[in-house]
């Protein structure tokens, strides 16, 4: 009698629990921060004051690996001051601040450079007055629609059982006529955000990476078939829902492990959840800087950083970045979109870049 294999599911990871916590004083003036202050003393977490959230000391470690670790399983309960929101092109008019910094441990993640010595995860409890600026920027371009993107700096899917921000982030994006809210997630812990009002106008969406990538680099993230299962209940609970599929990495094989990503996510998702569907295509890239950073952090990483394999390419400021050859770039782009209108003939495909 031929027997079934089914594909060996590695179990998930636990909501993250960080190890201390860092209050700021003006913290404690607002609801969410003494909601906060009250949830983790009943936990019993060590709790620290801090005076401002852009200079927390304390963190413990004897070398510098080590206090990476930790500050990536420290939060700190802050204030957002600084309320002008950057831009966050292509994906969004502007990028909404509820969260900076994020507990996953993936090799490539743009917020090593940019985080630079904080790689602590700060939570912002003056939501309200977040939520008034945003509304501020809405009406600035009425009658367009303005968007938002919230996982510009961090991943806050991960963090929301925690805080509850994205789920007043999404039921006040669902108020306004001119407003949209998307971010993404590499996190299957959906389950606070699927009663959320949203109104169609938040686009929830999903990281996913070929089997090499997932495993290779994002460890500390929700396994991939936790993320799909999270994605269906998302769709059930009608969210438009996107996939990014990011970043795009020619590994030995590469195609294959594509052409696999996609057949399994066609075979997978919910009918339902194929209607509306969008991807955002992103290929790997990395800054000199970026790489100096991820080879201390991550020694043995087999991520390939090899300027002399890769274009330079300019951007904002002076800043450039090392992406792909053209030629190698387009084998990609095209690779990918063909597979994509193959198995999602009724997906937008947003952009590549
Ligand atoms: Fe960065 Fe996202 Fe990974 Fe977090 S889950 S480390 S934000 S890539």
């Amino acid at each position: 009698m031929p027997t079934t294999i089914e594909e060996p599911r590695i179990l998930g990871i636990k909501p993250f629990e960080p190890d201390q916590v860092f209050f700021e004083p003006d913290a404690l003036t607002y609801p969410l921060g003494k909601e906060l202050m009250k949830r983790f003393k009943a936990k019993g977490t060590p709790i620290y004051m801090t005076t401002s959230h852009n200079q927390v000391r304390g963190i413990p470690g004897e070398t510098e690996l080590e206090k990476y670790r930790n500050a990536k399983r420290t939060l700190v309960v802050g204030v957002r001051k600084t309320l002008k929101f950057d831009t966050s092109k292509p994906s969004a008019e502007y990028a909404i601040p509820l969260s900076t910094g994020c507990m996953g441990h993936c090799h490539y993640c743009y917020l090593q450079t940019t985080m630079g010595n904080k790689p602590y995860i700060r939570v912002y409890v003056n939501i309200d007055e977040i939520l008034e600026q945003a509304g501020r920027y809405i009406e600035e371009r009425e009658p367009e629609i303005t968007r938002f993107e919230a996982a510009c700096t961090s991943d806050p899917v991960g963090i929301e059982h925690i805080t509850g921000n994205l789920k007043r982030c999404i039921e006040y994006m669902g108020q306004q006529e001119h407003g949209r809210l998307r971010f993404v997630t590499k996190y299957a812990h959906v389950e606070p955000l699927l009663d959320a009002k949203h109104n169609g106008r938040t686009r929830f969406r999903f990281s996913i990476n070929a089997d090499y990538v997932i495993k290779n680099f994002e460890p500390a993230t929700s396994p991939f078939l936790d993320r799909i299962e999270a994605a269906g209940k998302v769709a059930q609970a009608g969210f438009p829902l996107g996939f990014i599929i990011a970043p795009l990495y020619r590994f030995d094989g590469w195609q294959e492990g594509y052409r696999d990503l996609l057949e399994r996510l066609e075979a997978m998702l919910p009918n339902e959840a194929k209607e509306d569907l969008t991807f955002e295509l992103i290929q790997h890239r990395f800054t000199k800087t970026a790489k100096k950073v991820i080879e201390a952090r991550y020694p043995k990483s087999k991520l390939e950083m090899n300027e002399e394999e890769r274009q330079y390419k300019w951007g904002r400021y002076g800043r450039g970045k090392y992406v792909y050859k053209k030629e190698q770039a387009r084998e990609l782009q095209e690779t990918i979109e063909e597979m994509l209108v193959y198995h999602f003939p009724y997906a937008k495909i947003e952009y590549f870049t």
